[in-house]
């Protein structure tokens, strides 16, 4: 089978039990783009039985409230698209006002250039990512 997630980690690796991971995706405008990875190869949330998707909705809703409490986002996008992919997969994404795409997805057109102000709150999210990947570590292991 020719699927990446399969493959191997799918960015750098912050916890892992059995059944999921959560990675920092390498996104270098969004250096706090987090993704949590279911990590048997299914499609869709609905071939998982009832229990198993809200054990991965807490997952991924556990990731979100660690970048609210730690990076102050303006807005938290929540994403599972696996069109390119298709392994069961949230992209869990903290946004602010002034970050390249805003109001856009991030896979959008840019709304502004690499200018000062989008390089400023890069450099302060990436200054908090310490924090945040400590913050991850704590909240999931050994599991939420
Ligand atoms: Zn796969």
């Amino acid at each position: 089978m020719d699927c990446p997630l399969c493959a191997d980690d799918g960015g750098t690796l912050v916890a892992r039990t059995r059944e999921w991971r959560v990675v920092l995706a390498a996104e270098p405008d969004y250096p706090a783009f987090t993704r949590v990875i279911w990590n048997a190869h299914v499609a869709e949330m609905s071939d998982l039985d009832a229990a198993t998707c809200a054990a991965l909705m807490r997952v991924v809703l556990a990731v979100e409230q660690v970048q609210r409490a730690v990076l102050w986002p303006d807005k938290i996008n929540l994403a599972s698209f696996g069109n390119l992919v298709p392994h069961l997969h949230w992209h869990v994404i903290p946004r602010w006002h002034d970050d390249r795409h805003f109001p856009e997805p991030v896979w959008g057109r840019a709304t502004v250039g690499r200018d000062a102000a989008v390089e400023a709150r890069r450099a302060s999210v990436a200054a908090r990512l310490p924090t945040y990947l400590e913050a991850l570590v704590q909240t999931l292991h050994p599991g939420v």
